[in-house]
């Protein structure tokens, strides 16, 4: 039987809605949460990432700068444009575009942004309260997929959940997640052995490597929950050929284009799985959501007790 499709537009949409009403309040309040967006040099890329991210603050009515240094900004000239973001009381969150240029220590950067104002997650700081099970702010992507799987009333509660990849960014932040969720966790990596075994004993696979289509059907126990969280973009015909064998429109689709965006998970695996997130259309569009979700929450921390943390999202 066919997978469940985990729809992350759907789940977008769903988030849009809770944020739109929240913001509209804490407007009537007179609070209105603000993103400062860093986005350096003229790397395409980073360019429609951020346009995404400063589109999605407007439609549901959040401040937003954007703030465009050269491509030549030195370390300090950045730290100095942090530091004046975090002196603002308007700014609530402070998004700093990767890749950073290679003359800029990018590590000094992401630990500058004040933590109350770390809406991407990155710093230690919120990381290390995400360890402790303390209140904070949580890297988008994983608690982007938390999302998918409550609100798709997956039961992650003493399921084997298996994540790949042990990034700091995604791995790792998502097997914490899934353990504070009472899942048993298991953090797989360029390491591991047999890992087709491994991923076989699980009830929930997060896969997050970057390895497009790597995690073949015959991986997955039949009626897992399968996340793919990689994205990679395929330009090779032959290996668009191999990946999309048994999908004839993607492989038509990959034709007309030229390219194609794979995830870490062959598309074969929704043939066994019982439910699986698409790429594109899976974990990509909850990213965006959930750091507009951080923004709003920044909002209210920063402000303490008088705008205490809404319902919704629970991360
Ligand atoms: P990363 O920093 O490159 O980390 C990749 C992780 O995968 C590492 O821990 C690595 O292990 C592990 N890995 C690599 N090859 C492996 C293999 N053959 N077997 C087992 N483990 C392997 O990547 P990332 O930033 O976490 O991103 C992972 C993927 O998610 C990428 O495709 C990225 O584009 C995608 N992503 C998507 C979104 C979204 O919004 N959809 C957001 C963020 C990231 P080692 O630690 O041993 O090297």
């Amino acid at each position: 039987m066919a997978a469940r499709i985990l729809n992350g537009n759907e789940i977008r949409e769903q988030i849009y809605a809770e944020l739109e009403r929240e913001i509209a309040e804490l407007r009537a309040s007179g609070v209105r949460p603000g993103l400062a967006a860093v986005l350096i040099g003229d790397n395409p890329a980073s360019h429609i990432y951020v346009r995404s991210k400063i589109a999605a603050c407007e439609r549901l009515g959040l401040r937003s700068w954007l703030e465009t240094p050269s491509a030549r900004i030195a370390t300090q000239e950045l730290l100095d444009l942090i530091e004046t973001l975090n002196g603002r009381d308007d700014v609530d969150g402070i998004l700093v575009q990767a890749p950073l240029p290679p003359q800029v220590d990018a590590k000094r950067i992401f630990e500058a942004v004040d933590p109350a104002k770390d809406v991407d997650g990155f710093h230690p700081m919120n990381l290390g309260r995400l360890v402790a099970g303390r209140p904070g702010l949580v890297a988008c992507t994983p608690a982007g997929v938390m999302e998918i799987l409550r609100r798709s009333g997956i039961e992650i509660a003493g399921a084997n959940a298996v994540v790949l990849g042990r990034s700091d960014i995604v791995g790792k932040p998502m097997a914490l997640l899934l353990m504070h969720a009472n899942a048993t966790v298991t953090i797989c990596h360029s390491k591991t052995r047999q890992l087709p075994g491994v991923v076989r004993r699980a009830d929930i696979v997060v896969a997050a490597m970057g390895r497009p289509a790597m995690v073949e059907a015959d991986w997955i126990r039949p009626g897992a929950t399968v996340i793919d969280v990689g994205t990679s973009r395929i330009t090779d015909a032959a290996e668009a050929a191999r990946i999309f064998a048994h999908r004839p429109e993607r492989l038509e689709k990959f034709r007309e284009k030229g390219e194609v965006l794979v995830g870490d998970v062959h598309p074969d695996a929704a043939a066994v799985a019982g439910a699986i997130t698409p790429v594109p259309g899976g974990v990509g569009p909850m990213t965006i959501a959930m750091l507009m979700s951080n923004t709003v929450k920044a909002a209210r921390m920063r402000r303490g007790q008088k705008f205490p943390a809404a319902a919704g999202v629970r991360h």
